[in-house]
């Protein structure tokens, strides 16, 4: 009898201080060791927190299943445990973030050398049932120093500092530095400021036509977002996109510039202007939500619109981040009649494979071969072999950033079907650009 209860108590200790799926000490094992080593170690003592977070695991699970990406995860964890030596302790956060603290390491160059190699053993082949898997993960790095003498402002600071690290590019490591709080500082005002800027309606269209230079006439319009403050500034959205993607607002603010971009183009034909297509800018991930479909579906009835009114615009980042979904995504926007673009093409990955896979409707030229087309044989050359593969594949060409008439004669020399830029219109609010449109169908 006493003996189960030990037992049964044995159980429920090993429970309470490791991870239940790696079997790794868990959060509340990493605290204690870390206050017993900083409580028996007098100051200044060399100690160093390495927080450790698997790059996109999510889509493992989303692919792959639960099943997999657990035992995916148990293969990780075995093989950062095998690393660990007596001067160090790894601990499981639950999912795909690990802790290893480093006892007394001899220099910050010992602890960058030891993040470089939890990196590459991560970065290695793992075989989970038939699959292989290619990962890599990001790191962030705390070390006890005046500001930082608890558990939980060294496990703060590791986590900013990853934070750091994934946004410098993943399979990454970063140091933490005092001057990274004021940046998350001004971030989470952003953030706020943006929910309220939402609630408050002060977010506004600017429209900027495109033209076919085949027939000189403009064909459809791009939506442009800008945050108009109250103090009557206006916002562009390399300023606010990004963190408004990080904090979830993107996807309330894509619904409202949908239903509002399309509602123009409604008001717009209803006024007896001929716009083929209004054009929407999609940033991931809200494209693969799985209420996407189904919001566009619903817009373009609200609005009686048919599905080729309506044009999206992605860019390559948001491909590499998930084929399969995207490419189903994709499949099920052509099958209600929308188009797809390829937004800024030639400034990422411009894999030819991926024109070749996604079927697009059109690929936009990025402005930033255009504006040097004159002084750099390379842009010009890039222009035209961007040019070739979209008519060999019978895909629309758009040249953005045209700022000056020379530029849009190259373009119509080389064959591109449209063009959009400051020298035909510049982006403008609603009145400007409804003007504009009376005016060029007038001619
Ligand atoms: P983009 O989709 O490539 O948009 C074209 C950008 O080029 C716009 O900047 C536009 O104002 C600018 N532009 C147009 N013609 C010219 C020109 O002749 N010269 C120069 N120098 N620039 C020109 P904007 O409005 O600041 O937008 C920047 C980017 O922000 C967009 O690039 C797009 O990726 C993103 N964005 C804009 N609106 C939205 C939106 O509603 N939703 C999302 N998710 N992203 C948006
Ligand atoms: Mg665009
Ligand atoms: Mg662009």
């Amino acid at each position: 009898m006493t003996k189960h209860i030990d037992n049964e108590s044995t159980k429920i200790e090993y429970l309470a201080y490791h991870e239940s799926l790696t079997g790794l000490p868990n959060r509340r094992s990493l605290e204690d060791k870390v206050n017993q080593f900083l409580k028996t170690h007098k100051t200044p003592c060399n100690f160093a927190l390495l927080f450790l977070d698997i790059n996109k695991f999510k889509y493992v699970n989303d692919t792959h299943g639960y099943t997999i990406g657990d035992e995916l995860l148990k293969s990780i964890a075995t093989r950062l445990r095998e690393k660990i030596s007596s001067n160090e302790f790894i601990a499981s956060l639950g999912g795909d973030k690990f802790v290893i603290a480093l006892m007394e390491p001899s220099s910050e160059e010992f602890v960058a050398a030891y993040a470089k190699e939890l990196l590459l053993l991560i970065s290695k082949i793992f075989s989970v049932d038939d699959y292989q898997f290619r990962i890599n993960a990001s790191i962030g790095i705390s070390f006890y120093t005046k500001e930082t003498q608890d558990y939980n402002t060294l496990l703060r600071y590791a986590d900013i500092a990853l934070y750091y690290a994934k946004e410098q590019g993943r399979n990454n490591f970063r140091f933490f530095e005092i001057e990274m709080l004021d940046k998350i500082n001004a971030k989470s005002q952003l953030e706020h400021d943006l929910h309220v800027a939402l609630e408050n309606n002060e977010f506004i269209l600017y429209y900027q036509p495109l033209l076919c230079l085949k027939t000189n006439t403009c064909t459809g319009v791009e939506v442009l977002l800008r945050w108009k403050k109250k103090d009557g500034s206006v916002i562009r959205p390399e300023k606010f996109v990004d963190v408004s993607v990080e904090s979830g607002l993107i996807g309330p603010m894509t619904q409202w510039i949908l239903r509002t971009a399309c509602h123009q183009l409604k008001c717009w034909r209803d006024s007896g202007l001929h716009l083929q297509h209004i054009a929407v800018n999609i940033t991931a991930p809200y494209l693969i939500d799985a209420k996407f479909v189904d919001f566009i579906k619903q817009v373009l009835h609200e609005e009686n619109l048919s599905g080729d009114s309506l044009e999206l615009e992605i860019t390559e980042n948001i491909l590499i981040e998930d084929i399969e979904n995207t490419q189903l995504v994709i499949n099920s926007l052509k099958q209600l009649g929308v188009k797809v673009t390829i937004d800024d093409f030639g400034t990422g990955y411009s894999s030819f494979n991926y024109l070749k896979r996604f079927y697009f409707d059109r690929i936009k030229i990025d402005q930033s071969f255009v504006s040097d087309i004159f002084r750099s044989q390379s842009d010009l050359a890039i222009v035209k072999a961007i040019i070739a593969v979209g008519k060999s594949l019978e895909v629309k060409l758009l040249a953005e950033g045209i700022e000056t008439a020379d530029q849009q004669q190259i373009l119509t020399d080389l064959g591109c079907d449209e063009i959009q830029g400051y020298y035909y219109c510049r982006p403008n609010s609603v009145d400007i650009i409804t003007a504009f449109l009376r005016r060029v169908e007038l001619k």
